[in-house]
């Protein structure tokens, strides 16, 4: 391939190329990327924390393990980190106050896999507050912005991650989807988002938020590099008992060009009312373009799904409200000195959460309290169980299923801070994956009034393979992501 001008043009597969054959070094590449970020930074704030001089490090490290042939997918190749992610030399703050300044004695096992291959750590990303939001305007630190248009939210609560891929401050990025999470800022910033299957991925060193929900997920401008991704961090960790040991494929060689004998269901439960006509729009095309591909369109009935997102306000509370319970100011972060020990806690938590994770904490306890227990925890599981068996049954008629990320773009920032039930509303169609624990991905499918839409492709647990597979042959036929947004000058 020939050298582009701007080096962060390039995929991280076309920069893989690029490294092996000595056209660029890590060092070249990384201070590319460090560039960029300082230019477009003002206008989005993607970042929490830039990790220039580890990058750098890391980066000539590479250059010499490159050097002497030692070469692993991502050695070399820079990649930003969603700020949950326990890092050992950078901060780690959820974007929370009770976190400030906090740096942990380990790194998470997806960042400590990168580490070992050798890929350059550029900073750690922006997120809504614990990962608890769809905007990334429950930050402490301050709201990301959509790189097309600055207006508006990035999506979250991974927004940080999405919108640094969008705007090119790096190549690839990690976040994390609970309920939608990666798949939701992917479909608004017009870039690819994968979660995987639950238990693909160690969660060993992610802050926990929900438990039996949380995965952590790759986003890139390509399905070839979320599928590079996904197989440097995928796979059985003795230090999370919910990881499973199952085989990580060779995605990379499973990525495909057309869709032969491929069946694809689509679910009326997945049109809703209010939905955006020109979200509806652009997936219809997509569905076509899915047709002219050679898949087989069948219709699916996923009769429950109008009620995964009660049943995930449920569920996702009482798990944080448990999970958070660990932020007391004894051991970790923050501690505001009360007069006794309980006046400690309270001064603490009550000073170093912010306001929507002390909304979940609430509903959670509430949830879990006697005499709520059954009525409401206990019975969200039974819904949660009739969720799953929906996509058991689909999965009987197709291969893969296909639905609209979100119901709509990326909405103005502040339009929707005061009403959390519309904020809640914006991970309809991507929170049945999460209660379901199935694989999914958002791709580009468009644009309505000048904003991304988002093409999601839901699959069977463990068939990442597939998923990527199918959602590859649609983004090359389709080639929106060869659109790049422009960042205003601040
Ligand atoms: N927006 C959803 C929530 O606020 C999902 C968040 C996530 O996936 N981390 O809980």
């Amino acid at each position: 391939m020939t050298l582009p001008a701007d080096l962060t043009l390039m995929t991280a597969a076309e920069a893989r190329s690029l490294l092996d054959n000595r056209e660029i070094s890590s060092v070249e590449l990384t201070r590319a990327y460090l560039e960029r970020i300082e230019e477009v930074e003002p206008a989005i704030h993607s970042y929490l924390h830039v990790m220039t001089d580890v990058a750098l490090t890391q980066a000539s490290d590479a250059d010499r393990r490159i050097e002497e042939g030692d070469i692993d997918l991502l050695t070399g190749v820079p990649i930003a980190l969603k700020d949950i992610l326990c890092t050992i030399d950078a901060p780690t703050t959820a974007a929370s106050k009770i976190l400030e300044g906090y740096v942990s004695p380990y790194d998470a096992r997806v960042v400590a896999r990168l580490r070992d291959q050798g890929a350059v750590f550029l900073g750690k990303t922006n997120t809504d507050e614990f990962a608890m939001g769809s905007s990334t305007e429950n930050s402490a630190y301050g709201q990301t912005h959509n790189p097309w248009d600055t207006s508006r939210v990035p999506g979250g609560s991974s927004g940080g991650s999405a919108a640094a891929i969008a705007a090119r401050e790096a190549p690839v990025s990690l976040g994390s989807d609970t309920g939608g999470s990666v798949r939701q800022p992917a479909g608004f910033c017009g870039i690819v988002g994968l979660k995987p299957t639950y238990g693909r991925v160690s969660r060993y060193g992610l802050l926990p938020f929900a438990s039996s929900l949380d995965q952590i997920g790759p986003f890139a401008r390509t399905v070839e590099d979320a599928a590079i991704v996904l197989r440097s961090i995928a796979g059985k960790d003795p230090m999370d008992s919910t990881s499973v040991p199952v085989e990580v494929p060779d995605y990379l060689a499973n990525l495909r060009q057309d869709l032969n004998g491929v069946r694809i269901g689509f679910a009326p439960q997945y049109t809703v009312s209010g939905m955006e006509p020109g979200v509806e729009a652009a997936v219809k095309v997509a569905i076509k373009q899915l047709e002219d591909l050679g898949a087989e369109i069948v219709e699916v009935s996923l009769p429950h799904t109008e009620y995964a997102l009660a049943t995930y306000y449920i569920t996702a509370p009482a798990e944080a409200s448990a999970n958070l319970a660990r932020y007391d100011g004894v051991r970790y972060g923050n501690r505001v000195e009360g007069d006794n020990l309980i006046d400690t806690y309270l001064q603490t938590r009550g000073r170093g959460f912010g306001p929507e994770v002390k909304r979940r904490i609430m509903l959670g306890t509430h949830a879990l309290s006697s005499g709520y227990y059954d009525a409401y925890y206990v019975k969200a599981q039974k819904v949660r169980t009739l969720i799953k068996q929906d996509f058991d049954v689909a999965f009987q008629s197709c291969d893969v299923i296909v639905a609209p990320t979100s119901p709509t773009i990326a909405f103005e920032a502040g339009s929707r801070t005061s009403d959390p039930y519309q904020m809640y509303l914006a991970d309809i169609f991507t929170i049945p994956a999460n209660m379901a624990g199935i694989p999914g991905i958002s791709v580009p499918c468009g644009f309505s009034d000048g904003m991304p839409v988002g093409l999601q492709f839901l699959g069977r647990a463990f068939d990442e393979s597939r998923l990527l597979g199918v959602a590859h042959a649609y983004e090359q036929a389709a080639g929106w992501y060869h659109k790049l947004p422009e960042i205003p000058a601040t």
